[in-house]
Parts: structure tokens; sequence; C-alpha cells
């Protein structure tokens, strides 16, 4: 097994700070305003692909930098804790995955070098529906075959970053339900091409924080057959094969959350001083920052064994659910001692305070809710009974 150890190598300190840098060129009043518009954070984007850090996972052979995911975990870690937002972006690191693990050589070939020159975009990944949710298995969204297409037809709902996305990868039932052994069996993946895709309606859902987030409407929508990746009727086991990495990078957004809140908590509650003295003196305050930085520090060390594992090609669905549900709910820790920390300012959009707090909250539930992770690790890792 590979080195084991949590310590950061000189080159994964000098990553972290070189995207921190990149991230300060676009201060708080960037982010700030763009979610008061709802707008999608084109020009960070972009300054984040020509420096090639979304591309991070891209082996070197289709032009990405071949790094592994402990480096891409940091990328995104960085990115929110400078008081950015990296679920405008950290989607096609995951999804990327599975063209990479399951596409042909031609659709590598085509692809990939283009995603990682940022020629191309791929930050759409369309799973949730209205009438299945976390069920994956159930979605009703069919794609039939006639000839060298498919047709696609069905709704899907919350489908972040479609408008600014050319590529979208497409999870859709090939065969009914009723015609497969096991209801796993039957979905397929598509990575197909959403710019001006006839048959297909985006409809922009204002959601709680700026996620670019919407309803999306398939009714006779023509896909070449080319667009399938692998085997007809094996989607759902490539959708899983990507998860840990989803998980371990998801849980990397959230740390660097947490981070921050405790960054700005700290800052703020030793200067103001009530009653004589800084409120942070106060243990009422002070306990609930230190405790959701041991929290953050703890989710930090599962992320980390979670990815050296994923690196080393070990088996880590245990450690990567456990960090993501770790994450998250250390960082909501930290949002809430952040912002009672602030008092009334906690809510004052010029703080930013309550914008992360809004940003946060997400990873709770979504890309899978903390209910399903404690199912997982209760039925699969622990043996107990099945829930569903
Ligand atoms: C801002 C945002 C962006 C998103 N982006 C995308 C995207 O790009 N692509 C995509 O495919 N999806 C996306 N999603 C969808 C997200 O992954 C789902 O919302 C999430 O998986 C939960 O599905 P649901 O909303 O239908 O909740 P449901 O499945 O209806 O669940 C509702 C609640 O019930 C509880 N629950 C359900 N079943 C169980 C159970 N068996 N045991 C215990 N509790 C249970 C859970 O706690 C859950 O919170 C996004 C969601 C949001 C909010």
């Amino acid at each position: 097994m590979k080195d084991m150890s949590f310590a950061l190598t000189d080159e994964q300190r000098a990553l972290k700070a070189a995207v921190y840098e990149l991230c300060k060129q676009h201060p708080p009043e960037y982010w700030r305003d763009l979610d008061a518009k709802r707008e999608y954070p084109e020009a960070f984007v972009s300054d984040l692909t020509k420096a090639g850090y979304l591309a991070a996972l891209i082996p070197q052979e289709y032009g990405g930098a071949g790094l592994g995911i402990m480096e891409a975990a940091l990328i995104l870690e960085e990115i929110n804790r400078s008081g950015g937002n990296a679920g405008a972006c950290h989607a096609q690191m995951y999804i990327m995955g599975t063209v990479l693990r399951h596409g042909s050589e031609t659709q590598k070939k085509q692809y990939l070098p283009k995603l990682a020159s940022g020629e191309l975009r791929l930050q759409a990944f369309g799973v949730t529906e209205p009438n299945s949710g976390s069920d994956t298995t159930k979605l009703q969204t069919t794609a039939v075959r006639t000839g060298d297409r498919y047709v696609v037809n069905g709704q899907k709902i919350f489908i972040s970053r479609v408008l600014q996305s050319d590529l979208m990868l497409l999870l859709a039932r090939t065969t009914p339900v009723d015609q497969v052994k096991n209801r796993t069996d039957g979905l397929s993946v598509f990575l197909i091409d959403i710019r001006g895709l006839k048959g297909l309606e985006v409809r922009p859902l204002r959601m709680m924080m700026n996620h670019s987030t919407n309803a999306l409407f398939f009714d006779q929508a023509e896909i070449p057959a080319a667009s399938l990746i692998g085997q007809e009727g094996k989607g759902f086991s490539y959708i899983l094969d990507g998860m840990n990495a989803e998980r371990i990078l998801v849980a990397s957004d959230s740390i660097g959350d947490g981070r921050w809140f405790i960054e700005k908590a700290v800052a703020y509650s030793s200067q103001r001083v009530i009653f004589g003295r800084p409120i942070g003196a106060n243990q009422g305050v002070q306990f609930p920052i230190a405790k959701a930085h041991m929290a953050i520090e703890a989710a930090d060390l599962m992320r980390t064994k979670a990815a050296k594992l994923f690196d080393a090609g070990q088996s880590c669905g245990p450690e990567a659910n456990m960090a993501k549900y770790l994450a998250a709910e250390a960082a909501w820790d930290a949002a809430n001692a952040c912002i009672d920390a602030h008092g009334g300012y906690g809510y004052a959009e010029e703080y930013d305070v309550e914008r992360k707090f809004r940003e946060a909250r997400l990873y709770k539930t979504a890309p899978i809710n903390n209910n399903l992770v404690m199912a997982y690790v209760g039925e699969h890792v622990l043996g107990m009974p099945r829930s569903y």
C-alpha cells in the first residue's frame, strides 16, 4: 500500500497555496454580486480552467494534469476556504470520471482533451427525477433505440449547470423495469451534446443559493447512439463507480466551508467587544467554535484517509461516505457557530456569512442526503437489516 501518513507533501501544500492565491483574485464582492443576481461565476471558472485545476483528474495523455483525488480534493477545499463556491464547477471532476472509466477510446479522445483545455464544458449530470428522488432505479426517463439514435422522453429535476455546459451525462432507462431481473439493470448512461438539442426544455429554478439549477423536460429528444457510454443497461453500476470520488470531493467542499466559517468566527469574536471584553472570551461563543473546529479536523482525517485509499486503488466506500457525512455535518455546525458569533451581522449580506450559510447547507441534502449515508453505513458497513 502507498504512503498512508496524513501529512501533505510539499507539492500538495504548494498546490493549495496557488489555488488560494487564484481564488483571492475573485473577492467576496464578486461572489456576493453573483449570488444576488443568481449568475454563474464565468470568470472564476474560466480562470480555474485556464490554470488547469479543473483538469486535475484528467490523465496527462488526454491533456489533463493527471493528479490524484487528494489533489483534486485540496483544490475544491481551497476554493471554499477562500470564500468562493466550488459547487459551480466541482461536478466536472467527478462526471468526467465516468467517461474516463467506461467510455470508448474514441469518446475519450473526442472529449477529454477538449474538457481539459476548456473548449468544452461538462458540468451537468442528469439523474434526479420528480417521481423517484433518492430511489434512482425507479427513474422514469426512457431512451429508446431507433436505428442510429436514441429517443429520450421524461423529466429531470434539480439538474445543475445545464445552461452553462456543452455536454451532460444523462441516466435513463433503456429497458423497462418489468423486463429486467434486477431493478439496477436496464439503466444506461449517455454523454450528450446539449447545445441546441431539440426536444429538451430547460426551466431554471430559483434556489436558496446560487446554483444554476433546472427542471428538464425531454420530449422526443433524439441523441446519437454513439453517445451511449459503455454497455447499454449497465449505467447504474457506472454511476455507482463514480460515487466514491463524488463523496470525497463534496466532503472537501464542506471542509473548505467549515474552515472559512471557523476563520471568520474566530476573527470576529476575538475583536468584537461587548460588556467590556471580546465576545470570544465567553464560553457560550467560544465553545461551539472550538467544537466545530474539532469536527472539521476529524472530517479532514476521514476525507484524507478515503482519498489516500482511493489513490492507492483500494476500496474506500465506507470512508468516502463517512467523510461526506462528517464533513457536511461539521460544516453545518461551523456555519451555525459562525452566524451565532456574528449576532445580527451574520444576517447582513456584506459579511458573507449568510451566503456561505446557505451554500454549506446543501451538502447535508445533495448529491446524496445524509440519511441515506447513514443507511449505507448501517446496512452495508455494519450489516444491519435493510430499510429499503
Ligand atoms: C441545489 C441542488 C442541486 C442539485 N443538483 C443536482 C444535479 O445536478 N443532478 C442531479 O441529478 N440531482 C441534483 N440534485 C438533486 C439531489 O441529488 C436530490 O435532491 C437528493 O438526491 C434527494 O432527492 P429528493 O430531493 O428527491 O429527496 P427524496 O428522495 O424525496 O427525499 C426527501 C428526504 O427524505 C429522506 N429520505 C428519503 N428516503 C429515505 C430513507 N429510505 N431513509 C431515511 N430517509 C429517507 C431524506 O432525508 C431526504 O432528505 C440537486 C439538488 C439540489 C437541492
